[in-house]
């Protein structure tokens, strides 16, 4: 496997928690699907933030405040660029993933009515499917769920022919499965989407860190990720989203920072994206995630997508190899991830082996248990790359893999 990115050097530089023994074995992290490790650079930024200007964004006339504030703003205008989002769409800072979704899902139910449909994905994650679900039941609209083939693409025939038939109000879907590992082709469904009316909100939380993404490109009404899977500390999150749907949506939360005007009579809101920002947001994180970006983009995406793509496909291969074992979804348009079990074996006890091997794998339903049911499987083995990841690290997983099935089968 070539590689031009040197993820030895990178492990031992930047990412010290990668350097150490698990259960006496030098420690393999193949669980970057979860969570990304954090490069020095973000975890500084972190302190230097704390020790140089914290303190409470936007209410401040004092200079602590004002130095805060134009860093929190500097990392939403930075995320902007990065997502290459224009001037037709708005950067809200969210706790993650989950949130953003549920931001949406909450405030856009307003809009919906036993006479609506909502599409789903059956690979969408509890995240994304849960709050469409409960809004549906909430409001009577309907819910429907575009299905995966047999080779773990989405059914794009079926997909097609729900939109003709429902015009749904809103279809959401993963840029890249996480349990499947296959990239949706997100452009052209969304341009499908439009032709009835469709508004589409993309769960990004497995591609931003992966491979470069624009918004205005891929025209997305909505697109949500958790800065946690990008290099960058938990508890933020982004939802990007055009303008016009926010302008429209109303708040999904109330508080300090989203108000205009309070009177006993009556709330007036914020601008855009304060309306959607109640609360004291997570303004030091924010700022450390535009130095997770920074980082990626430092690397970049040209070799970061090379890498991890190399790295999947050879692990593809060499865990195909291995007799009983069983892999989801085939190789074409797969990302960083590969899900797996060993036939006969609980894949719970596939993970305790790996662990006692020093390896970190997820195990489990991997919040898609719509997923899982559809696979008719309680749930698989996970492993998935970032750009640290070395050759080394597959055969390290490959090599412990085989010893787990000799043990348990
Ligand atoms: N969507 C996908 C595809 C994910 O993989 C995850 C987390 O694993 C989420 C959403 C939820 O992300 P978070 O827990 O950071 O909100």
């Amino acid at each position: 496997m070539k590689t031009l990115l040197n993820p030895e050097y990178i492990q031992g530089k930047d990412f010290p928690i990668l350097n150490q023994c698990v259960n006496g074995q030098p420690l393999v992290y193949l669980d970057n699907a979860a969570t990304t490790q954090k490069p020095r650079k973000v975890v500084e930024s972190l302190t230097r933030f704390y020790e140089t200007i914290n303190s409470n964004i936007h209410r401040g006339v004092h200079h602590l405040s004002q130095e805060a504030t134009a860093a929190y703003e500097d990392a939403r205008s930075y995320i902007s660029d990065f997502m290459d989002a224009g001037s037709g769409y708005n950067i809200v800072f969210t706790r993650g993933t989950t949130e953003s979704v549920n931001l949406v899902a909450s405030s856009f139910s307003n809009f919906l009515s036993p006479s609506d449909n909502v599409i789903v994905s059956v690979s969408d994650h509890h995240s994304t499917f849960v709050p469409w679900q409960q809004a549906c039941l909430r409001t009577g609209a309907g819910f429907n769920v575009a299905f995966l083939l047999p080779d773990g693409s989405l059914d794009l025939e079926q997909l097609y022919g729900l939109l003709r038939k429902c015009h749904a109000k809103i279809l959401v879907l993963p840029h890249v499965s996480n349990v499947i590992g296959k990239r949706n082709p997100v452009k052209e469904i969304i341009s499908e989407a439009h032709k009835y009316g469709t508004a589409v909100l993309v769960d990004g939380a497995q591609a931003i860190a992966h491979f470069p993404v624009s918004v205005k490109d891929l025209d997305a009404d909505f697109y949500c990720w958790s800065g946690h899977k990008a290099y960058g500390p938990t508890g933020i999150g982004v939802l990007c989203a055009k303008t016009a749907w926010l302008e429209k949506l109303p708040p999904y939360q109330f508080g300090g920072e989203m108000i205009e005007d309070v009177s006993i009579e009556k709330t007036t809101f914020g601008a855009l994206p304060f309306k959607f920002e109640a609360g004291t947001p997570p303004f030091a994180e924010a700022v450390a995630l535009k130095v997770a970006l920074q980082y990626i983009k430092g690397i970049g995406f040209g070799q970061i997508e090379q890498h991890e793509k190399d790295l999947t496909r050879y692990t593809y291969h060499q865990l195909g190899e291995i007799p009983g074992l069983k892999i989801y979804g085939s190789e074409e348009e797969r990302d960083d991830l590969i899900s797996f079990n060993i036939e006969g074996a609980y894949h719970y006890d596939v993970g305790v082996l790996l662990d006692q091997m020093g390896i970190a794998v997820r195990t489990g339903h991997h919040c898609a248990q719509p997923l899982m049911r559809f696979l008719g499987v309680p749930g698989t083995v996970r492993c998935s790359f970032a750009l640290y990841n070395r050759q080394h690290d597959a055969d390290r997983l490959v090599e412990a893999v085989r010893k787990a099935a000799k043990m348990l089968l």
